[in-house]
């Protein structure tokens, strides 16, 4: 089964015309959120976006933007290595 997030709140963006093709993007991700077609990446799956930010680093040409190290993704892995409750501190008292 695909993991998916929850509808339409990754930060996660593309400059088309940035775009050189060069299939990084579709590389790095772990969840296949890139398709590449005619030379041109598209968004195919941002729900499954998982912020991680993989895409961004790896683009020659700066063509993604996405706030890595925020969210679901980020508060678990933060609790995997504290060995306590999932949490993105961000600051609010309250579960974000
Ligand atoms: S890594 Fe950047 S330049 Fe390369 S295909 Fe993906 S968006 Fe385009
Ligand atoms: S941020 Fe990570 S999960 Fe999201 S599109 Fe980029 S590589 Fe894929």
């Amino acid at each position: 089964m695909k993991h998916k997030y929850l509808d339409d709140v990754a930060t996660l963006s593309l400059s088309c015309d940035k775009c050189v093709g060069c299939e990084k993007c579709t590389e790095v991700c772990p969840h296949g959120v890139f398709v590449v077609d005619n030379g041109k990446a598209a968004i195919f799956d941002k729900n499954s976006c998982m912020e991680c930010g993989a895409c961004a680093k790896n683009c020659p040409t700066s063509a993604i933007s996405v706030k890595a190290g925020v969210g679901c993704a980020y508060a678990v892995i933060v609790g995997w290595l504290t060995g306590g409750e999932p949490s993105c501190d961000c600051g609010l008292t309250e579960c974000c």
